[in-house]
C-alpha cells in the first residue's frame, strides 16, 4: 500500500471497506478542531504548563491546588467543546460497520458525544473525580465549579479520574485496547504524536499481528516511516470527509 499507489485516500478507503474490521486510535489532535489545544507544539498546553510540575501524580500529591490551575482550564475548555466532523465521521464509520472500536487517549468525551458507541478510554475522562485517599468517585459537575478546587466528603482534594504521568492505565481499558489491537485488520491512528507510553505501543502491537496501520496527522510523527504503512497528511476532519466519500463511492 502507498508505494506506487496513485491515490492514497482511495487505497485506504478500499482497504477499510474490504476488511470492515478497523480499530481507531485517537489522540489530542482529533479534538484540536473542536477548540481543545493539544499538549505539544507552540499552541499546546505544555507551552504554558510544564508537565513535570502539572501533570504527574507526584505533582498532584505535593501541590494539588497548583495542579488544579491547569486542570480547571482543561475541564472548562473540554466542557464547552462540541464534537467536530472528524469525531462524527468516525461515529458514521462505526454505524456502517467499517470501524469496530475507538481507543482514545483523550479525556474530553467527544467521541461519545458524536455518537461512537464502542469507545475505550485509555486515559480516563474528565467527567469524573476521584479521591486518591478514600477512592470515592463523583460526577465532576456535582463537585466542581470554575475557579474552585473540588473536595471529597473526607476533606481531601479530588483528582479528575484521568491518568496522570506516573499512574497506571486502568486495567480494563488496557486489556480491551490490546485485544482490539491484536485482532483488527486495520488500525487507523489519528492525531497522536505517539510519544506517550504505553499508548504508543498499540500501533506496534497491531502491526506485529498483521494489521495495516494508517496514520492521519498533518505532521509526521514517530510512527511515520516506521510503523505506519501509509500517512494521510492533513487535518482529521478533512481527511475523514474524503475517506467517507471515497468509501461511499466504493460501495456504490
Ligand atoms: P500530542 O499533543 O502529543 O500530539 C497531538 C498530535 O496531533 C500531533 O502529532 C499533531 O501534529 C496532531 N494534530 C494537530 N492538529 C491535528 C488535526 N487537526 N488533525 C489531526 N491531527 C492533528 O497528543 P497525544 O499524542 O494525544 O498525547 C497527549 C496526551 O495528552 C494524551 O495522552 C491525551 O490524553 C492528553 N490530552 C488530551 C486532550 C483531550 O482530551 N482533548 C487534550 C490534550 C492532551
Ligand atoms: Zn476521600
Amino acid at each position: 500500500m502507498g508505494a506506487g499507489g496513485s491515490d492514497p485516500i482511495r487505497e485506504v478507503a478500499r482497504l477499510l471497506a474490504e476488511r470492515r474490521n478497523a480499530v481507531v486510535l485517537t489522540g489530542a489532535g482529533i479534538s484540536v478542531e473542536s477548540g481543545i489545544p493539544s499538549f505539544r507544539g507552540a499552541q499546546g498546553m505544555w507551552a504554558k504548563y510544564d508537565p513535570t510540575e502539572y501533570a504527574t501524580l507526584h505533582a498532584f500529591m505535593q501541590s494539588p491546588r497548583k495542579v488544579w490551575e491547569m486542570l480547571s482550564e482543561m475541564v472548562s475548555v473540554c466542557g464547552g467543546a462540541a464534537p467536530n466532523a472528524a469525531h462524527k465521521g468516525l461515529a458514521a464509520l462505526e454505524e456502517t460497520g467499517v470501524v469496530r472500536a475507538v481507543i482514545t487517549q483523550n479525556v474530553d468525551g467527544l467521541h461519545q458525544a458524536a455518537g461512537s458507541r464502542r469507545v475505550i478510554e485509555y486515559h480516563g475522562n474528565l467527567d469524573e473525580l476521584i479521591c486518591v485517599y478514600c477512592w470515592k468517585r463523583y460526577p465532576t459537575r456535582d463537585r466542581w465549579t470554575p475557579g474552585s478546587v473540588p473536595q471529597c466528603d473526607c476533606g481531601e482534594i479530588l483528582k479528575p479520574n484521568v491518568v496522570l504521568f506516573g499512574e497506571p492505565i486502568p486495567w480494563l481499558a488496557q486489556e480491551q485496547a490490546e485485544e482490539e489491537a491484536r485482532s483488527c485488520g486495520v488500525l487507523v491512528v489519528i492525531g497522536t504524536s505517539a510519544q506517550v507510553s504505553p499508548a504508543c505501543d498499540i500501533p506496534r502491537i497491531a502491526k506485529e499481528l498483521g494489521a495495516a496501520v494508517v496514520e492521519i496527522n498533518p505532521e509526521p510523527t514517530l510512527l511515520t516511516r516506521t510503523v505506519a504503512d501509509v500517512h494521510l497528511a492533513g487535518p482529521a476532519s478533512e481527511i475523514l470527509a474524503l475517506l467517507l466519500q471515497s468509501i461511499r463511492d466504493e460501495e456504490h
